[in-house]
Formats: structure tokens, sequence, C-alpha cells
């Protein structure tokens, strides 16, 4: 018999699942509420303006490189614009002590949010050899397959309180404080929590990040929205920037993703980010061969095709300009779905209390549908979410959304 035959079970991912059985239902009037992409208001992907008109120049300027390979570490110069983005550097007045903190940060350029998570998983269990990873309940759930490829045991603090649909901050702050152990690590997810799409208050990101020096946790900060969640770059950035701003500096990292804010999802861009607590070159020089190493077993570099718009717009004024104006346009559309969405179903006195869908924030909304409302709403109105009752807000249009709402409504009766 084969040698495979008796692999453990490892069904793929549901959210792909499900968008293929969406692709599949010939149904004219269906509606995919599962994959975490962008959509217009005519349902279609939407590749940004500014994204575009970089397409074209680098058409037009036909640079004989352009596909030649770059370095193990990735391209230098879209490491420190990403980089200066995610921590709020000013790119050109550098004062001397935004000099040193850049100095405690290594970054390496990597396949997209979830390539960065994998390195850093891979780095932090081979260096920082952590008892355990603490990974928020519930997660995107690649959280757990990726720390359970590198083999850290894993642990969950209870972040969803299903009864008062918000952060269950006192529960959260009650299991690391008596469980956690020094030198683990814990995954937060930097703004627009997937799949909840609540973040803790400021109040709350303060009292963690005390919490984190306290137990000597190492904060790994998953950011995959920064721009999208709220139209505004700063505010996405404000948790990983009061971990990187505290005092005593802590050590800690962020896996950084491009694909929803510039809607390069199959371009596959993205940054790892690792933050020292001194400023020492030798160090950096360390830790990056380190990365390096890993980079090169895995997968040699990554790719340069979609890293070489993202940094023509950030280090051009006017295209960066463009873009945070197509942030805004996308923010803003899917702020507007959740209006809508809460509308129709106040207008259809649909049971229950809804206002969690415009208090949520992001491309998800956590319905709080059980499964059992969920498969109904697939075979009675060929509208697809995934089981846990996740719905990504941008499969929304001002042309479906009544529908989607009278849905709702006859499932939750
Ligand atoms: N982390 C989270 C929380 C995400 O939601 C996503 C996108 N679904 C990612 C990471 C990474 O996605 P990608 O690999 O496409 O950048």
């Amino acid at each position: 018999s084969s040698a495979f035959a008796k692999l453990p079970d490892a069904a793929g991912d549901e959210i792909f699942a499900v968008n293929h059985a969406f692709t599949i239902d010939p149904h004219p009037q269906k509606v995919s509420l599962a994959l975490g992409v962008y959509r217009t208001n005519e349902g279609k992907p939407w590749p940004l303006p500014s994204v575009r008109k970089v397409e074209e120049k680098l058409f037009a300027e036909n640079d004989i490189n352009r596909h030649e390979y770059q370095a193990i570490e990735g391209d230098k110069v879209f490491l420190k614009l990403t980089r200066d983005l995610i921590f709020g550097f000013n790119g050109r007045t550098e004062s001397l002590a935004e000099k040193q903190a850049k100095r405690r940060i290594a970054s390496v350029q990597t396949v997209s949010g979830t390539g960065a998570n994998h390195v850093g998983a891979l780095f932090l269990a081979q260096h920082l050899k952590p008892k355990h990873v603490w990974i928020s309940n519930p997660s995107w759930p690649n959280h757990q397959t990726i720390w359970s490829l590198v083999g850290v045991p894993r642990k969950t603090y209870p972040y969803f309180n299903s009864r008062t649909r918000s952060f269950d901050f006192c529960a959260t702050i009650d299991i690391l404080d008596s469980e956690a152990q020094e030198g683990d690590v814990i995954v937060l997810h930097a703004c627009s929590h997937n799949p909840t799409g609540i973040d803790p208050t400021m109040e709350q990101w303060i009292a963690i990040a005390d919490l984190c020096e306290k137990k000597g946790l190492f904060p790994f900060f998953d950011c995959a929205y920064q721009g999208f969640a709220s139209g505004c770059l700063d505010e996405d950035a404000w948790a990983v920037r009061l971990f990187f701003n505290k005092q005593p500096r802590m050590e800690m990292c962020v896996a950084q993703s491009f694909s929803k804010n510039f809607g390069l999802y199959g371009q596959r861009v993205g940054a790892f980010h690792l933050v020292t607590n001194g400023d020492s070159a030798a160090v950096i020089d360390l830790v990056v061969q380190n990365l390096c190493h890993i980079i090169r077993g895995e997968y040699t570099m990554a790719p340069r095709g979609g890293s070489t718009i993202v940094r023509r717009i950030l280090e051009e004024d006017a295209l960066r300009k463009e873009w945070q104006r197509d942030l805004i346009e996308m923010s803003s559309r899917i702020k507007a779905m959740r209006r809508a969405l809460l509308n129709e179903l106040r207008i259809l006195n649909t049971p229950g209390n809804w206002d969690h869908i415009i208090n949520q924030s992001g491309m998800f909304s956590y319905t709080g549908l059980t499964l059992k409302q969920v498969l109904a709403l697939k075979d009675r109105h060929h509208v697809y979410m995934v089981k846990s009752g996740r719905a990504s807000i941008s499969g929304l249009t001002e042309s479906n959304v009544l529908r989607v709402a009278r849905a709702i409504d006859d499932v939750v009766r």
C-alpha cells in the first residue's frame, strides 16, 4: 500500500472551501461573504488606481533588471519604507531619537503576511524557544497552523465574550497573568481583529503592554489591515507604536501584510520586523543573518513584482497621497455597507440586537449567527459565510444588502 495511505486528515482551509462552493453555485443572486477580499459596489475586484498607475509606469520604464534576483533579505528601500510606515517614522526629518529607534529594528521581506508570520514563528521557535505561544480565541485560523508547523505548544486567551459580543478584557488579563510564563509569545492583532472585528480600547492596550512587560511576554503583532480598517494609517498602527515606544524598551516583532491595503492579494507582498531592546548594529546583523538563513532554506527570497509597486507608491509623494485616498474609498464603502445592513435589519424588525455590525471594524463582522443559521443562509438563500458566522462585509453591495438582510431575518426567526 502507499506510504501515504495513513496520512492524518488535513481537510483544506474552510474559507477557500466555502469560496469554491460559492463559485460553483449557479444561482443568479448568490452572495459571498466568505473570503476577506475587497469588492466594489458592483461586486468586482478593485485594482487600486494608485497601483495601476505604477504598473503603467513600470511597464513604460522597461527596466531590464526587473526580473533579476534580489537580495535574500529583500528590497532594502522597500524595507525602510514599510518599517517607517508601521512604526511611524517620517522618512525625511530624522531626529537623533528617531535614528536610534530605527537602529532597534531588523527587517526582512516576506511572502506576504502569512510568510511574515511563518518566518517570525520559525525564528522565535529556534532562537527564543518559548514554552508556549498564546493565540486569541478565536483568531485567524492560520495562526494555529503556522505555530503548530514550527512545533511551539499553543494556548489560547479568551478574546471574545459571546454574551456581551465584546473583547473579554478581564478574562484575557486573568489567564495571561496566572498562566503565561516568561518568554512565552503572545500573538496580537494590530487592528481589525480577525474574525471578530473588535479591538481592545486604548486603555486596554496599555494594560496589555504593561502585562507583557511585567510577565516578560514577547508580543508578536500581526498587522494585515493598516489603513484599510479606519482609513487612517496612524490610527491603525496605534497599538504597535504604543508597544514600540514603551519604556523600558521591550523586544517584540511585527508581521506586515500588504494584501488588503494595496489590494495586492496574489502578489504576496509583506515584511517581518524584529525589534530589539538595544541599538547594537551587531545584534541587528545577527538577527538579519539568521532570518536570511531561514528564508534562503525555504524560498530564497520574496517575490519582487508587488514589492516594487508598494515601494514606488510609498516613495513618491503624489502616489502616496493617491493611495491614501484609495484607502479611504475602501474603508468608507465597508463602513457604509455596515450601516446599510443594520438599517435593513432594523426596518425588517429582525429579532435580536444587531448594533455590533456597526461597532465592529475592518473587513469582517462577527454576526453572532449560529452554525445552523449559517447553513440555512447557504441552503435557502445562497448567501455564503464561514461556519463561525463571520461575514466579510465587502461582499455586500447596494443591490444585494436587502436580499442579505431578508435572508438573515428569515434564518433567525
Ligand atoms: N493575518 C491576518 C489576521 C489576516 O487576516 C491575514 C489575511 N487574511 C493575514 C495575516 C495574511 O494574509 P496574506 O498572507 O495574504 O498577507
